[in-house]
């Protein structure tokens, strides 16, 4: 078991009780196969082997929890496309999808300048073009009016995971390595195309002298897996507690139309 506080067992009792489905969450391991991502100090090693390890391990820190369904977008060593990705969630029914990163400082950064990690979530942009792309799939008005009430509140719910995630390594890493969430700096392909909140994670500089060995050591990937297998288990007692809008993670099949929609309890959210 992962732990036996008393949260988790409320959370087991509440889960038996609701007999809500499990709540699904896509890891997604960046990059694999010739996409190698960011080197490493290491020979052979590169981003692609780090984020797969630690998604594994938040996945068996995660084993046994009750309501909770953990599903790799990636569990080899291989070349997986962003639509693939993106179908693998949302296939999976998943009520969060987790883009497991690491980073390499830029040219003009200058390499082993920078330190820290760093969340993100899609640019209000993109999400204007989700809420788009959504009314556009719908077959009438009140269709299209529905997709995009959920494309934006999911977009908030994207945001909430995004804070707790933050909460959870700045406690684990240290409030100094914190980057804080951005919405615009990257182009976020592979949150794109997804029915559920989205979060891409950057957990660290792999090209940073005391960062990079750190990230790559089995107490860095552990602490790293274990703040992220936390905020996991937070969203999840979150929703079990009624504190998140259940229309925007119902899955699907089960959502209700927008006459019956309570409003979204997304910014209250603490990280
Ligand atoms: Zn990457």
């Amino acid at each position: 078991m992962f732990h036996s506080s008393a949260a988790s067992i409320l959370c087991a009792f509440l889960a038996a009780a609701s007999g809500a489905p499990p709540f699904v969450v896509a890891l997604d391991p960046g990059h694999g196969g010739s996409n190698r991502g960011a080197p490493t100090a290491k020979p052979e090693q590169y981003e692609k082997h780090l984020t797969l390890e630690i998604a594994r391990l938040v996945q068996r820190r995660l084993q046994g929890e009750p309501g909770l369904k953990i599903v790799l977008c990636r569990s080899d060593d291989v070349l997986v496309p962003i639509r693939a990705r993106a179908r693998c969630a949302n296939q999976a029914g998943a009520r969060l999808f987790l883009s497991i990163h690491a980073n390499a400082a830029s040219a003009e950064q200058g390499p082993g300048s920078q330190r820290g990690f760093e969340i993100f979530v899609l640019p209000a942009e993109d999400v204007d073009q989700e809420v788009a792309r959504a009314a556009l799939l719908a077959d009438d008005d009140a269709q299209a009016a529905w997709a995009a009430h959920r494309a934006r509140t999911t977009a908030a719910d994207s945001l909430a995971a995004a804070r707790r995630i933050r909460w959870r390594l700045s406690d684990a890493l240290g409030s100094d390595r914190d980057r804080g969430i951005k919405q615009a700096w990257a182009t976020l392909d592979i949150l794109q195309g997804l029915d559920m909140p989205a979060v891409l994670v950057e957990v660290g500089f792999l090209d940073h002298a005391e960062e990079g060995p750190f990230l790559l050591s089995e107490q860095g990937k552990k602490t790293v897996a274990a703040a992220l297998a936390g905020a996991i288990t937070d969203l999840r007692s979150r929703e079990l507690r009624g504190q998140r809008d259940p229309m925007t993670t119902a899955p699907p099949g089960q959502r209700r139309g927008p006459a019956a929609a309570p409003a979204s309890n997304v910014s209250g959210a603490r990280p």
